[in-house]
């Protein structure tokens, strides 16, 4: 029997995992942060600290501002310098606290040993809490308050707790590598994930081209009961939630609706070892680990970085930018998004800094569709990709509602198999952007 896999539509890009091989190392500490108070899905958090103000390393600086949203803390020790703009990944303006550092004192209830604590003495409720304090959202780029997860809304049951070790977007390796240097903390956090969800059954799904991560995990979990290591097909877009859930226990996500729906709880590996770090030694997450990587770059690198540390100095580290860079990138390729500037600061969601040389990053010149279908053959949802794009163009946006544009998950797919070059995706986002702001009005 095969390896398992999503059933509908995929693509297999390039892998290109040049940092595979990179263990994690600590990047500098900058002399200044810019933490952003929008690091999350949902509102920015409330600054709680004003300009003058000392703060050390892990604390709270910002607190939710609604119901979905999340703690914000301080990835330093310093002076906060002012309170005010920066541009971040997306390209837009957000708030975000600026800090001007000084030394590097933790807060003294933070344990800095190098002690693994297997043991798990919170309670569930105390487990959900304590991720909700330390921050914790989505590290697998969607950012989503984990702890809101572990809390289904009245009459559904989590079943199952699926961990997402597939890392399916080429180039980035951040998470293979958390799984292969912290495999044993990571595991612990999946535990204390299924504690907190109220699940005695996990899997671990990793696509086959890690399989030292596969057997590394696979020997941690003999340890620890309910825990099972699922090696899968490798299949873009596999890390997709409702992709990862169909490939692993074969269940379905009815259009609109969430994994709980069919009991199922989807968290990251980089969030399980944040969880772990969060609950047994007291860590709020202010850093993580980013791929800085490009077919070009002298140093391809998997850093553990400060959040607030600027995007360029990254680079920096990793060897700088190579002369005939024509495009850098937050996140994975298919999913990513083009910077402006390098002055961008890591936030919770970065998972890679990609650079691209001019000739990878030219786009071709688009040509007319040619009906050929293969968008709507790759698409993992089941859409019709050329009709959406085209009823975005004509501002149909009733009917792109009617045709599901919001079960779009803008993995690119369509994109990147497209012959004539369209931009699909770009017309999709703009249409799911209208479509969304139409619904929200309405409700
Ligand atoms: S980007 Fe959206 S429409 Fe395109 S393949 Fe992915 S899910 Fe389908
Ligand atoms: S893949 Fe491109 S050319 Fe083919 S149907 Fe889709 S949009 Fe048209």
């Amino acid at each position: 029997m095969g390896l398992r896999t999503f059933k509908k539509g995929g693509v297999h890009p390039d892998e290109n995992k040049f940092s595979a091989n990179a263990p994690i190392q600590s990047a500098d500490i900058p002399k200044q942060v810019s933490i952003p108070l929008g690091q999350h899905i949902g509102a920015p958090a409330n600054a709680i600290v004003q300009k003058g103000d000392t703060v050390k390393v892990g604390q709270l600086i910002a607190e939710p501002n609604g119901f979905v949203s999340a703690n914000i803390h301080s990835s330093v020790s310093g002076t906060v310098n002012k309170i005010d703009t920066v541009i971040d990944a997306s390209g837009f303006k957000r708030p975000a606290v600026i800090i001007d550092v000084e030394g590097d004192e933790w807060l003294e209830n933070i344990d800095r040993s190098a002690d693994i604590i297997a043991d798990v003495k919170l309670s569930k409720e105390e487990i959900v809490e304590k991720i909700k304090s330390s921050g914790i959202v989505g590290l697998g780029g969607a950012t989503f308050p984990s702890h809101i997860k572990l809390t289904p809304p009245p009459g559904k049951k989590a079943e199952v707790l699926l961990i997402n070790g597939v890392e399916c977007e080429p180039y980035l390796t951040a998470d293979h590598r958390i799984m292969l240097e912290k495999g044993e903390e990571t595991v612990i956090g999946v535990s204390i994930l299924m504690k907190g969800a109220g699940v005695s059954k996990a899997y671990i799904g990793i696509e086959n081209n890690k399989p030292d991560a596969i057997a590394h995990l696979k020997n941690i979990c003999k340890k620890y009961k309910g825990i099972e290591v699922v090696p899968l097909k490798v299949q873009y877009p596999q890390g997709g939630e409702k992709q990862l859930i169909d490939a692993v226990i074969r269940r379905e996500v009815p259009s609109g609706a969430l994994p709980i729906e069919v009991g199922a709880v989807v968290q990251n590996v980089g969030t399980a070892f944040a969880v772990y770090e969060a609950v047994q030694k007291n860590k709020p997450l202010f850093e993580r680990v980013v791929t800085v990587t490009g077919k070009k770059l002298e140093k391809p690198s998997n850093f553990l970085v400060r959040i607030g540390t600027s995007t360029q100095q990254l680079i920096d580290a990793a060897g700088g930018l190579p002369q005939d860079t024509g495009k850098v990138v937050s996140g994975g390729p298919m999913m990513g998004k083009a910077l402006s500037m390098l002055d961008i600061p890591v936030t919770k969601g970065s998972s890679g800094v990609l650079i691209f040389s001019e000739s990878e990053s030219k786009r071709r010149k688009m040509e007319p569709c040619i009906r050929c279908g293969k968008c709507v053959g790759v698409c993992p949802m089941g859409l019709e990709p050329y009709l959406l794009a085209n009823q975005t163009e004509q501002k149909m946006w009733e009917q792109l509602e009617t045709d599901s544009v919001m079960d779009c998950i803008e993995c690119g797919s369509c994109m990147y198999t497209c012959p004539a070059d369209r931009p699909l995706l770009d017309f999709i986002r703009l249409g799911k952007g209208t479509v969304g702001k139409i619904m929200r009005s309405r409700n």
